[in-house]
């Protein structure tokens, strides 16, 4: 297989990574046919070799747009570390997995906003208790409700960010959340 570059979230796709956090995929990556970026989850129009990754001069970014990219960032760590909750707490072994998966795919978003805004650090957030979410089907349900939540986020935002890169990248990821919520929902533990 060819090499990839992706172009939003700057890892490598190669023999080693291209099926990484499969679970969060409707369609999975095959060796000959990349259809997603295994590490952000954006589609194949954003993976290439030769273009350079999206990036920004984010001294020139207004404060209004750095507070959305603050948010962005905030937001996915809150749901990166619920799905690492969640793939402690729920019962059957699928959905730990793709819980799993999809928390590597949150931090990575989490990531993106982080080299954007040009910040230090990811936030350290105050951890809520999610053992009341007690059944696979309730830890789905809040996960449907966090990803309807951040498909919400991406597009309110858009009109707000001062950047068309910025719009560019939000509505890649907020593509990526769609998947994500086609698969919470439909998961067959939520029957
Ligand atoms: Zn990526």
């Amino acid at each position: 297989m060819s090499k990839f570059k992706c172009l939003i979230c700057g890892m490598t796709i190669n023999l080693e990574s291209y099926g990484l956090n499969s679970n969060t995929f409707i369609k999975r990556n095959q060796k000959d046919n990349i259809i997603n970026c295994p590490f952000c989850g954006v589609g194949k129009i954003y993976l290439g070799d030769e273009k350079d990754i999206y990036e920004v001069d984010n001294s020139n970014l207004d404060t209004k747009t750095l507070k959305v990219l603050d948010n962005a960032m905030k937001f996915e760590v809150f749901n990166g570390e619920f799905y690492e909750e969640a793939s402690k707490l729920a019962k059957d072994k699928a959905v730990r997995e793709l819980f799993k998966d999809l928390k590597n795919i949150e931090f990575m978003h989490a990531r993106i906003h982080k080299r954007l805004g040009g910040f230090e650090n990811l936030p350290k957030l105050h951890k809520p208790d999610y053992t009341r979410h007690n059944t696979d089907k309730l830890l789905l349900e809040e996960a449907q409700k966090r990803e309807e939540h951040a498909i919400a986020f991406y597009k309110k935002n858009s009109e707000i960010v001062c950047s068309d890169i910025i719009r560019d990248i939000f509505q890649a990821l907020s593509d990526v959340e769609k998947q994500h919520e086609i698969i919470t929902s439909s998961h067959p533990m939520k029957r």
